[in-house]
């Protein structure tokens, strides 16, 4: 039970990033409420849940990797106190939490020597990766295809599916008696802020408004940021105000609607195919003539495919030239792919920011902490947030701190 006169948290936002922040306070005995009109229902829905820092590395995000390592250290706990809490038992059942690890292969020569590269720059790096040749792959995975040149096969990789990981936090989450209001916040409550509490400068859909209690004294509840005053709670379409001792942001691409956060959304295309049996035994990514695909397999054998990167503002559109990509990259890769029933083709908002790290920590304006900007890796970063939002990383704290950024109200 959260301790009498304890500081009370309101989460603006329950995807993975604020569903996860808000059971790992609730257990600490924190006491919070979350605010989302429908949880888990952005990035978190479409995301593949690959947690694969090893084999996702590029060659200017070292800092990325080792958030990525150090958060996949804290998975196999994280979902077994999970499954545990939402009633589930096994987490390798109940969230589909897999650790076969990553098989990076390479399709054509040019594929090939890119992966000779990343195979060097990461033994420098001194990660745990296995340089395959293409019958090696092929005896790992029977289904790719004869043309597979070679390959690089990150064993300590695992996934996740992530709309069990939501749907888990969610059950979780009733059970400590956290309140989830499903309403839309419009705006951030700000002492002497000298706004109207109108919610101007949004946009369309997500406009402020129905701003009950906008009337009270010193206190505005504008959308947005830049106002500057102390953040005391957090503005509903529909409900009236919620007061805070301090408001945690975590709705993603959305974030800047709220405050002013270097966040903007990244859009990607993903599928999900279904065979009756399992058609890969691990997570096969791969380069096909300088494209990036990947196929994460589930235990029911469902097998996931994605995904495109678009820079598109708000657009969550399905597009045939996506999907087209998607599918003629994986056929090369695995040519069975083509046989198998779609089950479900979805458009997601990554939250991405300037330098692709998260913001996680207080954001310079009293009241207001952020815990946004997972890009790419929110999954896979999920329990690692909680954890600095609860003091245990110092390191990543300082990674993933909003000082970098000036200007963040
Ligand atoms: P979201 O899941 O987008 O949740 C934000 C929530 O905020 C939503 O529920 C929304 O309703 C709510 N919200 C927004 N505005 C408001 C408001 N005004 N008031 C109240 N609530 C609000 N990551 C990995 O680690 N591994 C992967 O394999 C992976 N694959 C991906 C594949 C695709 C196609 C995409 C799109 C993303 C992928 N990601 C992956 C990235 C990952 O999905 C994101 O980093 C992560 O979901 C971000 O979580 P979030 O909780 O911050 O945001």
């Amino acid at each position: 039970m959260p301790a009498k006169g304890a500081q009370v948290d309101v989460i603006v936002g329950g995807g993975v990033v604020g569903l996860s922040v808000a059971w790992r306070l609730a257990r600490a005995g924190r006491p919070v409420t979350v605010v989302d009109p429908a949880p888990a229902s952005g990035a978190s829905h479409a995301a593949a849940g690959m947690l694969a820092p090893v084999s996702e590395v590029t060659y200017t995000e070292a800092p990325l990797l080792r958030l990525g390592v150090a958060s996949l250290r804290r998975w196999p706990a994280f979902a077994a106190e999970l499954a545990a809490d939402a009633g589930l038992g096994d987490p390798r059942t109940g969230l589909d939490l897999r650790s076969e690890g990553t098989l990076d292969v390479a399709f054509g020569a040019d594929d090939l020597v890119a992966l000779d590269e990343l195979a060097a720059y990461m033994d420098k790096l001194g990660l745990p990766v296995e340089r395959l040749t293409g019958r090696e792959c092929r005896r790992l995975e029977p289904m790719l295809a004869p043309s597979v040149r070679g390959g690089l096969l990150a064993p300590g990789d695992a996934w996740v599916d992530p709309r069990r990981v939501t749907a888990a936090l969610l059950a979780a989450l009733e059970r400590l008696d956290v309140p989830l209001v499903r309403e839309h916040a419009t705006g951030l409550l700000r002492e002497d802020a000298g706004r109207d509490g109108t919610g101007d400068g949004d946009d369309g859909d997500r406009a402020g408004r129905g701003s009950m209690g906008g009337d009270r004294p010193g206190l505005s509840g504008g959308t947005g940021g830049g106002s500057g005053g102390r953040v005391v709670g957090v503005r509903l379409r529909d409900a009236p105000d919620i007061s805070a001792d301090r408001v945690i942001l975590a709705a993603g691409a959305w974030s800047a609607e709220l405050a002013d956060v270097p966040v903007r959304p990244v859009k990607g295309q993903i599928m999900r195919l279904r065979s009756p049996q399992p058609l890969l035994g691990r997570c096969v990514r791969g380069t096909v003539h300088g494209a990036s695909v990947y196929l994460v397999p589930r235990g029911d054998g469902e097998l996931v495919v994605g995904a495109t990167q678009e820079e598109m503002g708000f657009d969550t559109r399905v597009t045939a030239g996506g999907l087209y990509e998607l599918l003629r990259d994986a056929r090369e890769l695995v040519p069975g792919v083509t046989e198998l029933e779609v089950a479900d083709v979805v458009a997601g908002l990554r939250p991405g920011t300037p330098d692709n790290l998260p913001l996680i920590g207080p954001s310079g304006t009293p009241g207001l902490t952020l815990a946004t900007g997972h890009h790419r890796g929110g999954v896979l970063l999920a329990p690692l947030t909680a954890a600095v939002l609860l003091g245990e990383e110092s390191e990543a704290a300082t990674l993933c701190s909003p000082a970098r950024f000036r200007d963040i109200s």
